[in-house]
Protein backbone atom coordinates (compact mmCIF):
# COMPACT_ATOMS: atom_id res chain seq x y z
CA UNK A 1 0.00 0.00 0.00
CA UNK A 2 1.21 3.29 -0.92
CA UNK A 3 -0.22 4.79 2.57
CA UNK A 4 2.16 6.31 5.29
CA UNK A 5 1.88 5.92 9.13
CA UNK A 6 3.53 8.43 11.29
CA UNK A 7 3.67 8.14 15.22
CA UNK A 8 4.67 10.95 17.32
CA UNK A 9 5.79 10.42 21.43
CA UNK A 10 3.53 12.88 22.65
CA UNK A 11 0.83 11.35 20.91
CA UNK A 12 0.29 7.77 21.23
CA UNK A 13 -1.90 7.18 18.23
CA UNK A 14 -1.10 5.74 15.40
CA UNK A 15 -2.30 8.37 12.04
CA UNK A 16 -2.63 6.65 8.76
CA UNK A 17 -2.36 8.97 5.62
CA UNK A 18 -4.24 6.49 2.79
CA UNK A 19 -3.37 7.52 -1.14
CA UNK A 20 -6.78 5.81 -2.55
CA UNK A 21 -10.53 5.44 -0.87
CA UNK A 22 -10.31 1.93 -0.95
CA UNK A 23 -7.09 1.90 0.87
CA UNK A 24 -9.14 4.18 3.81
CA UNK A 25 -11.99 2.27 3.38
CA UNK A 26 -10.17 -1.18 4.48
CA UNK A 27 -8.14 0.39 7.47
CA UNK A 28 -11.53 0.96 8.76
CA UNK A 29 -12.60 -2.24 8.22
CA UNK A 30 -9.41 -3.52 9.25
CA UNK A 31 -9.68 -1.87 12.85
CA UNK A 32 -13.34 -1.39 13.25
CA UNK A 33 -14.18 0.58 16.27
CA UNK A 34 -10.62 1.44 16.97
CA UNK A 35 -10.26 3.82 14.36
CA UNK A 36 -11.72 7.44 12.97
CA UNK A 37 -11.81 8.89 9.78
CA UNK A 38 -10.97 12.35 10.84
CA UNK A 39 -11.07 15.35 7.50
CA UNK A 40 -10.51 18.75 9.68
CA UNK A 41 -10.28 17.39 13.01
CA UNK A 42 -12.11 20.29 14.92
CA UNK A 43 -15.24 18.25 15.75
CA UNK A 44 -13.54 15.30 17.11
CA UNK A 45 -10.82 17.49 19.09
CA UNK A 46 -13.39 18.90 20.68
CA UNK A 47 -15.12 15.78 21.26
CA UNK A 48 -11.64 13.86 22.15
CA UNK A 49 -10.74 16.98 24.93
CA UNK A 50 -14.51 17.04 26.45
CA UNK A 51 -14.63 13.32 27.39
CA UNK A 52 -17.16 12.99 25.12
CA UNK A 53 -15.44 10.33 23.15
CA UNK A 54 -12.05 8.74 23.91
CA UNK A 55 -9.83 8.98 20.93
CA UNK A 56 -9.16 5.53 19.00
CA UNK A 57 -5.60 4.20 18.94
CA UNK A 58 -5.85 4.46 15.09
CA UNK A 59 -6.61 7.95 12.97
CA UNK A 60 -7.33 7.59 9.60
CA UNK A 61 -6.48 10.87 7.61
CA UNK A 62 -8.94 11.93 4.52
CA UNK A 63 -6.53 14.57 3.55
CA UNK A 64 -4.28 12.71 0.78
CA UNK A 65 -7.80 11.33 -1.21
CA UNK A 66 -8.14 13.10 -4.27
CA UNK A 67 -11.61 12.31 -4.53
CA UNK A 68 -12.12 14.59 -1.52
CA UNK A 69 -11.06 17.67 -2.38
CA UNK A 70 -12.04 20.78 -4.92
CA UNK A 71 -15.02 21.82 -6.26
CA UNK A 72 -16.43 21.78 -9.90
CA UNK A 73 -19.24 23.25 -11.46
CA UNK A 74 -21.08 23.15 -14.78
CA UNK A 75 -24.97 24.25 -15.70
CA UNK A 76 -26.56 21.33 -13.95
CA UNK A 77 -24.56 21.53 -10.51
CA UNK A 78 -21.66 22.41 -7.82
CA UNK A 79 -19.38 18.88 -6.87
CA UNK A 80 -17.79 19.72 -3.59
CA UNK A 81 -14.99 17.46 -2.24
CA UNK A 82 -16.35 16.41 1.25
CA UNK A 83 -12.84 17.66 2.39
CA UNK A 84 -12.78 20.77 1.38
CA UNK A 85 -12.71 23.24 4.72
CA UNK A 86 -15.67 25.52 5.10
CA UNK A 87 -13.14 28.52 4.41
CA UNK A 88 -12.17 27.46 0.75
CA UNK A 89 -15.90 26.50 0.30
CA UNK A 90 -16.43 30.53 1.04
CA UNK A 91 -13.01 31.82 -0.74
CA UNK A 92 -14.98 29.93 -4.52
CA UNK A 93 -16.95 31.87 -6.64
CA UNK A 94 -18.44 28.29 -7.69
CA UNK A 95 -20.07 27.35 -4.39
CA UNK A 96 -24.09 28.58 -4.34
CA UNK A 97 -24.87 31.80 -2.39
CA UNK A 98 -26.74 29.83 -0.08
CA UNK A 99 -24.25 26.81 1.05
CA UNK A 100 -21.90 30.31 1.04
CA UNK A 101 -24.21 31.91 3.74
CA UNK A 102 -23.98 28.81 6.01
CA UNK A 103 -20.41 28.47 5.67
CA UNK A 104 -20.34 32.23 6.72
CA UNK A 105 -22.56 31.39 10.05
CA UNK A 106 -20.10 28.24 11.13
CA UNK A 107 -17.41 28.83 14.02
CA UNK A 108 -14.83 31.38 13.69
CA UNK A 109 -12.30 31.60 11.06
CA UNK A 110 -9.00 29.90 12.18
CA UNK A 111 -12.03 27.09 12.98
CA UNK A 112 -13.14 27.31 9.36
CA UNK A 113 -9.63 27.50 7.99
CA UNK A 114 -9.35 23.51 8.96
CA UNK A 115 -12.81 22.43 9.38
CA UNK A 116 -14.44 20.28 6.22
CA UNK A 117 -17.75 20.43 4.62
CA UNK A 118 -17.47 16.77 5.10
CA UNK A 119 -17.23 16.60 8.67
CA UNK A 120 -20.22 18.75 9.46
CA UNK A 121 -22.38 16.98 7.71
CA UNK A 122 -21.19 14.05 9.18
CA UNK A 123 -21.72 15.55 12.46
CA UNK A 124 -25.33 15.29 11.91
CA UNK A 125 -26.22 18.68 13.26
CA UNK A 126 -24.35 20.88 11.44
CA UNK A 127 -25.39 24.16 10.07
CA UNK A 128 -24.48 23.77 6.91
CA UNK A 129 -27.33 21.03 6.65
CA UNK A 130 -30.31 23.23 6.42
CA UNK A 131 -28.62 24.95 3.37
CA UNK A 132 -28.02 21.35 1.86
CA UNK A 133 -31.35 20.35 2.16
CA UNK A 134 -32.94 23.68 0.89
CA UNK A 135 -30.94 23.26 -2.19
CA UNK A 136 -32.00 19.73 -2.39
CA UNK A 137 -28.35 18.47 -2.38
CA UNK A 138 -27.07 14.88 -2.85
CA UNK A 139 -24.61 13.36 -0.99
CA UNK A 140 -21.98 10.54 -2.47
CA UNK A 141 -20.88 7.82 -0.16
CA UNK A 142 -18.25 4.79 -1.31
CA UNK A 143 -19.31 1.71 1.11
CA UNK A 144 -16.40 -0.23 -0.07
CA UNK A 145 -17.10 -1.30 -3.30
CA UNK A 146 -19.87 1.20 -4.53
CA UNK A 147 -20.48 4.80 -4.78
CA UNK A 148 -23.96 5.69 -3.67
CA UNK A 149 -25.90 8.86 -4.22
CA UNK A 150 -28.90 9.99 -2.11
CA UNK A 151 -30.72 13.03 -1.05
CA UNK A 152 -29.37 14.95 1.91
CA UNK A 153 -33.10 14.67 3.21
CA UNK A 154 -32.79 10.83 2.85
CA UNK A 155 -29.62 10.65 4.50
CA UNK A 156 -30.84 12.98 7.49
CA UNK A 157 -34.62 10.74 7.40
CA UNK A 158 -32.49 6.94 7.51
CA UNK A 159 -30.14 8.75 10.50
CA UNK A 160 -33.49 10.01 12.47
CA UNK A 161 -35.07 6.49 12.37
CA UNK A 162 -32.06 4.56 13.44
CA UNK A 163 -30.54 7.11 15.85
CA UNK A 164 -28.53 4.90 17.59
CA UNK A 165 -26.95 3.76 14.20
CA UNK A 166 -22.96 5.19 12.95
CA UNK A 167 -22.82 5.88 9.17
CA UNK A 168 -19.99 3.83 8.52
CA UNK A 169 -19.32 5.01 5.12
CA UNK A 170 -16.95 7.47 3.05
CA UNK A 171 -18.74 10.62 2.41
CA UNK A 172 -16.89 11.91 -1.16
CA UNK A 173 -18.73 14.67 -2.25
CA UNK A 174 -21.97 17.08 -1.95
CA UNK A 175 -23.18 18.11 -5.71
CA UNK A 176 -26.13 20.52 -5.11
CA UNK A 177 -28.23 21.41 -7.92
CA UNK A 178 -28.79 24.20 -9.98
CA UNK A 179 -32.08 25.80 -10.57
CA UNK A 180 -32.64 26.61 -14.48
CA UNK A 181 -34.80 29.91 -13.85
CA UNK A 182 -36.12 30.04 -17.79
CA UNK A 183 -38.74 32.68 -16.23
CA UNK A 184 -39.40 33.98 -13.13
CA UNK A 185 -36.87 34.37 -10.08
CA UNK A 186 -34.96 32.07 -7.88
CA UNK A 187 -33.98 33.34 -4.04
CA UNK A 188 -33.04 31.85 -1.03
CA UNK A 189 -32.52 33.18 2.70
CA UNK A 190 -30.55 31.82 5.47
CA UNK A 191 -30.38 32.71 9.15
CA UNK A 192 -28.78 31.22 12.23
CA UNK A 193 -30.27 31.99 15.82
CA UNK A 194 -27.69 31.59 18.42
CA UNK A 195 -27.45 32.66 22.00
CA UNK A 196 -25.16 35.90 21.25
CA UNK A 197 -24.16 37.40 17.86
CA UNK A 198 -21.82 34.86 16.23
CA UNK A 199 -19.59 32.20 17.10
CA UNK A 200 -21.45 29.64 18.86
CA UNK A 201 -24.26 27.01 18.73
CA UNK A 202 -27.42 27.06 16.37
CA UNK A 203 -30.47 27.43 18.56
CA UNK A 204 -32.04 27.12 15.27
CA UNK A 205 -30.92 27.77 11.60
CA UNK A 206 -33.53 28.04 8.88
CA UNK A 207 -32.92 27.80 5.24
CA UNK A 208 -35.43 28.45 2.22
CA UNK A 209 -35.21 28.52 -1.56
CA UNK A 210 -38.37 29.34 -3.90
CA UNK A 211 -38.69 29.85 -7.09
CA UNK A 212 -41.42 32.29 -8.17
CA UNK A 213 -42.92 34.20 -11.11
CA UNK A 214 -43.39 37.65 -12.25
CA UNK A 215 -46.86 37.76 -10.14
CA UNK A 216 -45.17 36.70 -6.89
CA UNK A 217 -46.66 32.87 -7.58
CA UNK A 218 -44.64 30.13 -5.93
CA UNK A 219 -43.53 27.23 -8.50
CA UNK A 220 -41.13 25.54 -6.41
CA UNK A 221 -40.33 25.80 -2.98
CA UNK A 222 -38.07 23.78 -0.50
CA UNK A 223 -37.87 25.11 3.51
CA UNK A 224 -35.82 23.41 5.90
CA UNK A 225 -35.15 23.82 9.70
CA UNK A 226 -32.31 22.48 12.27
CA UNK A 227 -30.82 23.49 15.42
CA UNK A 228 -27.48 21.81 17.57
CA UNK A 229 -30.23 19.72 19.66
CA UNK A 230 -31.51 17.94 16.57
CA UNK A 231 -30.99 16.83 13.01
CA UNK A 232 -32.39 19.14 10.46
CA UNK A 233 -35.11 18.69 8.26
CA UNK A 234 -37.56 19.34 5.45
CA UNK A 235 -40.19 21.40 6.38
CA UNK A 236 -42.39 19.51 4.11
CA UNK A 237 -46.08 20.44 5.57
CA UNK A 238 -45.21 24.35 4.82
CA UNK A 239 -43.85 23.71 1.52
CA UNK A 240 -47.17 21.89 0.33
CA UNK A 241 -49.48 24.66 1.26
CA UNK A 242 -47.03 27.18 -0.44
CA UNK A 243 -46.84 25.36 -3.44
CA UNK A 244 -48.89 27.36 -6.40
CA UNK A 245 -49.92 29.93 -4.18
CA UNK A 246 -49.38 33.37 -4.63
CA UNK A 247 -47.48 34.69 -1.59
CA UNK A 248 -49.16 36.97 1.25
CA UNK A 249 -49.83 37.66 4.37
CA UNK A 250 -52.92 35.62 4.82
CA UNK A 251 -50.42 32.19 3.25
CA UNK A 252 -47.96 33.22 5.66
CA UNK A 253 -50.50 33.13 8.37
CA UNK A 254 -51.59 29.91 7.45
CA UNK A 255 -48.19 28.26 7.23
CA UNK A 256 -46.76 29.30 10.43
CA UNK A 257 -48.47 26.17 12.49
CA UNK A 258 -47.37 24.14 10.32
CA UNK A 259 -43.90 25.16 10.56
CA UNK A 260 -44.07 24.68 14.40
CA UNK A 261 -46.07 21.64 14.21
CA UNK A 262 -43.77 19.69 12.11
CA UNK A 263 -40.33 21.00 13.23
CA UNK A 264 -38.72 19.09 15.96
CA UNK A 265 -36.10 21.60 16.93
CA UNK A 266 -35.04 19.34 20.17
CA UNK A 267 -33.90 20.67 23.30
CA UNK A 268 -31.23 20.90 25.65
CA UNK A 269 -29.89 22.68 28.58
CA UNK A 270 -30.28 26.50 26.86
CA UNK A 271 -33.47 26.23 24.48
CA UNK A 272 -36.72 23.92 24.83
CA UNK A 273 -38.41 22.12 21.68
CA UNK A 274 -41.05 24.72 22.10
CA UNK A 275 -38.85 27.89 22.13
CA UNK A 276 -36.80 26.32 19.30
CA UNK A 277 -40.23 25.41 17.00
CA UNK A 278 -41.65 28.99 17.90
CA UNK A 279 -38.68 30.54 16.58
CA UNK A 280 -38.22 28.98 13.41
CA UNK A 281 -42.01 29.27 12.29
CA UNK A 282 -41.07 33.04 13.13
CA UNK A 283 -37.69 33.44 11.29
CA UNK A 284 -39.34 31.51 8.08
CA UNK A 285 -42.69 33.82 8.41
CA UNK A 286 -40.47 36.95 8.37
CA UNK A 287 -38.09 35.75 5.39
CA UNK A 288 -41.20 35.12 3.50
CA UNK A 289 -42.94 38.45 4.67
CA UNK A 290 -39.86 40.43 3.57
CA UNK A 291 -40.69 39.05 -0.26
CA UNK A 292 -44.08 39.93 0.06
CA UNK A 293 -43.82 43.81 -2.20
CA UNK A 294 -44.90 46.55 0.15
CA UNK A 295 -48.37 47.32 -1.13
CA UNK A 296 -49.76 43.30 -0.70
CA UNK A 297 -48.67 43.38 2.84
C1 LIG B 1 -14.95 26.44 18.66
C2 LIG B 1 -15.83 25.64 17.72
C3 LIG B 1 -16.95 26.25 17.17
C4 LIG B 1 -17.78 25.52 16.31
N1 LIG B 1 -18.87 26.15 15.77
C5 LIG B 1 -19.69 25.48 14.93
C6 LIG B 1 -20.82 26.14 14.37
O1 LIG B 1 -21.10 27.32 14.61
N2 LIG B 1 -21.62 25.41 13.54
C7 LIG B 1 -21.35 24.09 13.23
O2 LIG B 1 -22.11 23.50 12.47
N3 LIG B 1 -20.28 23.46 13.74
C8 LIG B 1 -19.44 24.11 14.58
N4 LIG B 1 -18.34 23.47 15.11
C9 LIG B 1 -18.12 22.04 14.82
C10 LIG B 1 -17.08 21.72 13.70
O3 LIG B 1 -15.98 22.54 13.75
C11 LIG B 1 -17.66 21.80 12.30
O4 LIG B 1 -18.86 21.03 12.24
C12 LIG B 1 -16.68 21.31 11.21
O5 LIG B 1 -17.23 21.53 9.93
C13 LIG B 1 -16.34 19.83 11.35
O6 LIG B 1 -15.48 19.47 10.28
P1 LIG B 1 -14.11 18.69 10.51
O7 LIG B 1 -13.52 18.47 9.18
O8 LIG B 1 -13.25 19.34 11.51
O9 LIG B 1 -14.68 17.31 11.11
P2 LIG B 1 -13.90 16.15 11.97
O10 LIG B 1 -13.71 16.64 13.33
O11 LIG B 1 -12.65 15.78 11.20
O12 LIG B 1 -14.92 15.00 11.84
C14 LIG B 1 -16.22 15.10 12.37
C15 LIG B 1 -16.92 13.74 12.22
O13 LIG B 1 -17.14 13.43 10.86
C16 LIG B 1 -16.50 12.22 10.47
N5 LIG B 1 -16.01 12.47 9.11
C17 LIG B 1 -15.34 13.57 8.69
N6 LIG B 1 -15.19 13.54 7.36
C18 LIG B 1 -15.78 12.39 6.92
C19 LIG B 1 -15.98 11.80 5.63
N7 LIG B 1 -15.53 12.37 4.50
N8 LIG B 1 -16.64 10.61 5.54
C20 LIG B 1 -17.11 10.02 6.68
N9 LIG B 1 -16.95 10.52 7.92
C21 LIG B 1 -16.30 11.70 8.04
C22 LIG B 1 -15.41 11.99 11.50
O14 LIG B 1 -15.10 10.62 11.63
C23 LIG B 1 -16.08 12.56 12.75
O15 LIG B 1 -16.96 11.61 13.29
C24 LIG B 1 -17.48 24.16 15.98
C25 LIG B 1 -16.34 23.57 16.53
C26 LIG B 1 -15.52 24.29 17.40
C27 LIG B 1 -14.30 23.61 17.97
Amino acid sequence: MAMELYSNPEFPRQVWQPRTIVEAWQLKQQFAEQAVFVSGGTLLRTQWESGALLPPQHLISLESLPELHGIQSDQQETRIGSAVTLAACLRDLRTPALLKNACLNIAAPSIRNMGTLGGNIMSTVGDSLPALLATDARLVWFNGQNMITQTTAEWLQQRRAALLTKEPRLLLQIIVPRIAATDGFVDSFYEKLGRREAFCPSVVTIAGELHTDTENNIRSIRLAAGSAASMAMRLTDAEALLEGQQLSLRLIEYTHPLIKQQFNGGADAFASNEYRRQAAANMIAAALWSRISSQNR
